[in-house]
């Protein structure tokens, strides 16, 4: 195989957003975006003392993309517009589709605030192709055991397909544009190698860890690598106890409108998108 070089190191910029500590990987002042993938926050780790909710993200709205999140561990509720509940824990995911526009929140759930813990967990923003952004909402609620894996023979590397494939494995996400979701998993001295679509941009961000990639250099926690698109894949190996979300996606290749949780393809669709949401077209939000 012939490895993928690396375009961008981007070190996960840590910012407050509410309540929650998160570290911000894209989009940065460098890399807008790596079509189509517009946004990645890495919340937490955060312990929480029972009676606390460090999440708390109140109601907002969302229209013409797919915000997903990947809960590592804690408790999650969300809420939405389109009478939705869903109930996540640790290594469960949650596939949005914002689609014509959706207004949802995030909290902790009851049982997290009740008994305390450790709340992280990965947003990311996948963009949604013009002929699409106006789709109706959906939600994909799954749960961890739903989501295959594939462990080396050795037992130090693994990794679970949430989206796409790997090897003879299918994800269980559906999405509107080919996407690759991986959470890799390396203890010391695991390695794996990961084919990559000729025609997909791709990324990968470490948690935590110490990863060496392609036998050559090694990066730690909080960092995303964007990848050239100069090879068939990449080959990861854990120095130490490593956490790794790799991502590929096939580039939309439209223009990018955004405004706050509106993400469009021109100002006049944002503004339709402020309009809408102040005449309550993105459903009503009822807690
Ligand atoms: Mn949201």
């Amino acid at each position: 195989m012939t490895y993928r070089t690396v375009a961008h190191i981007i070190q996960g910029e840590p910012m407050q957003m509410g309540q929650t500590a998160i570290k911000q990987a894209l989009p940065t002042v460098r890399v807008q975006q790596i079509d189509p993938f517009l946004l990645l926050h890495h919340f937490g780790p955060t312990s929480a003392e029972p009676g606390v909710d460090p999440l708390a993200v109140g109601p907002h709205p969302h229209r013409g993309f797919e915000p997903v999140t990947f809960l590592y561990s804690g408790g999650i509720r969300h809420r939405d517009s389109r009478d939705n509940t869903g109930w996540l824990n640790g290594g469960d995911v949650q596939w949005m589709t914002a689609g014509r526009g959706i207004i949802h929140s995030e909290m902790a759930s009851p049982q997290f605030v009740e008994n305390g813990g450790v709340m992280e967990g990965i947003q990311l923003w996948i963009n949604l192709p013009k002929s699409h952004k106006m789709t109706q909402p959906d939600y994909q609620d799954i749960k961890s055991e739903q989501i295959p894996a594939w462990t080396s023979p050795d037992g130090l590397a693994s990794l679970r397909v949430v989206a796409g494939q790997y090897r003879d494995i299918k994800g269980p996400a559906r999405t509107f544009t080919p996407i690759l979701a991986l959470q890799v998993s390396l203890e010391e001295g695991g390695e794996i190698d990961i084919d990559l679509p000729a025609d997909h941009n791709a990324l990968f961000y470490i948690l935590d860890g110490d990863v060496q990639f392609n036998n050559n250099f090694s990066y730690g926690d909080s960092t995303l690598i964007h990848l050239r698109n100069d090879g068939e894949g990449i080959h990861l190996k854990g120095l130490a106890t490593s956490r790794i979300l790799v991502l590929s996606g096939q580039p939309i290749d439209e223009p990018v409108a955004q405004y706050g949780p509106f993400v469009m393809n021109t100002q006049t669709e944002l503004l339709e998108a402020m309009r809408d949401y102040q005449m309550g077209k993105m459903g009503v939000y009822i807690d």
